[in-house]
């Protein structure tokens, strides 16, 4: 029977493809998580599956390939190697956008730019904005060709190996997209010394009067349309959570208690809390596919879902990654344990705009200040 939240059968070759690709990624993720080195080899690979290009319209070449199945394949490869899943996210999200926003001719460029393995990242977010990304507060001025940029943006995932950016400016007072090539007048300042996903090397980039060209501007959005960004974030904290139960059952069968001579996983307290955690898992997930099941159709229930996708998502991901840590005891408290990788990666998508409090001022807020109060 087919899962109506579940990737169409048609594109279920696509998930077998990103579950060939994790297994290869999830070889190496400790060794890039202790080197910080960005992966690209693994990025190399995506788009050499044809994966990227897939996502890309029909008419510019893709197949359309559905949230319901990009949301799978996010969690599989984050699962694997979360570093590797969160540049890919801002990849997709940066390249689809641009081909989503820009006029028929610029999308066509960025299009073929993607199905010709160039590489895509954002620069939203700054360091005096902070969680709120799409509501910049560097002013953008008028120039030759276009507008004038300087100022930073910060943790911005793959900037290193990025041919493409999307940038947001305020012009004339207005937060405006532009799509930007690397130049000379960028430079990636190197802060990404960080606790958890250490190779998604989310660099500041400094932008000392850059042209962000009048050609490459985005109009303003004529219709509602989804975005790759909001709905990944989830589902690479789905795959986290994947990975920490992984890792906690693993642990818990193969641990005696040198005292009791029992296995640590017949202790009735882990049961209980793996019980819980699993769970709140199946429940976040539902949540998340259900969001993806809006995206497809473009419903306008998409964002709230994405808020609470997320914030259901990054909670159990930080909490089944913390029962690792009870469960392993001392041993997992050691460098070489899976799960104190897992552990600090866990911590990233509560921090990603939109942050949890946010995710919940958003959600308060539609239930509390608006005339019918639903969220
Ligand atoms: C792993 C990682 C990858 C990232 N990749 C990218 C990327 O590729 N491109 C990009 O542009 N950005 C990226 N970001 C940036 C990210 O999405 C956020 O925009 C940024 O982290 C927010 O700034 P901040 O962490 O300094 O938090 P701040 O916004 O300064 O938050 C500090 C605290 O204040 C709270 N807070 C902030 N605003 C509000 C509010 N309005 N209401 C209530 N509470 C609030 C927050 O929840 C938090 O607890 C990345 C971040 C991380 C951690």
């Amino acid at each position: 029977m087919t899962d109506p939240l579940g990737p169409p059968p048609h594109e279920r070759h696509w998930v077998d493809t990103a579950r060939e690709l994790a297994a290869r990624f999830a070889v190496t993720a400790t060794d890039r998580d202790k080197t910080a080195e960005l992966p690209i080899e693994n990025l190399r690979a995506l788009h050499a599956s044809g994966l990227d290009a897939a996502f890309l319209p029909v008419e510019y070449g893709g197949q359309d390939l559905s949230y319901r199945s990009y949301g799978r394949i996010t969690r599989l490869l984050s699962a694997a190697c979360p570093s590797t899943a969160c540049i890919w996210v801002m990849h997709i999200g940066a390249a689809a956008g641009l081909v989503a926003m820009s006029a028929p001719d610029v999308a066509r460029f960025y299009a073929e730019e993607l199905a010709g393995g160039r590489r895509f990242a954002n620069a939203l977010s700054e360091p005096s904005g902070g969680n709120l990304f799409l509501t910049p507060r560097q002013h953008a001025t008028r120039a030759d060709g276009g507008y004038r940029l300087t100022g930073a943006k910060r943790f911005c995932s793959g900037c290193e190996v990025a041919d493409h950016f999307l940038v947001n400016a305020l012009v004339d007072g207005v937060p405006t997209f532009f799509g930007v090539a690397a130049d000379e007048s960028m430079k990636f300042v190197p802060i990404w010394d960080t606790m958890g996903l250490r190779a998604s090397r989310s660099q500041l980039v400094d932008f000392q009067d850059t042209l962000l060209r009048d050609d490459r501007r985005c109009p303003p959005p004529r219709e509602r349309r989804p975005n790759h960004i909001g709905a990944g974030l989830a589902f690479l904290s789905l795959g986290i959570a994947d990975a920490a139960i992984d890792a906690l059952v693993s642990h818990a069968k193969g641990r005696e208690i040198p005292t009791t001579g029992r296995p640590l996983a017949a202790e009735q307290w882990l049961r209980f809390r793996l019980a819980e955690v699993h769970t709140d898992l199946v429940a976040a997930e539902a949540v998340s596919r259900e969001m993806c099941r809006l995206a497809d159709v473009n419903d306008a229930g998409f964002l709230p879902a994405t808020i609470r996708a997320k914030l259901l998502a990054n909670r159990v991901a930080k909490d089944a990654a913390q029962l690792g840590i009870e469960a392993g005891g001392g041993s997992a408290y050691l460098k070489t344990a899976p799960i104190e990788r897992i552990f600090r990666d866990a911590q990233a998508g509560h921090l990603m705009a939109f942050s949890a409090e946010v995710c919940k001022s958003m959600i308060a807020g539609m239930l509390l200040d608006t005339p019918d109060g639903t969220a």
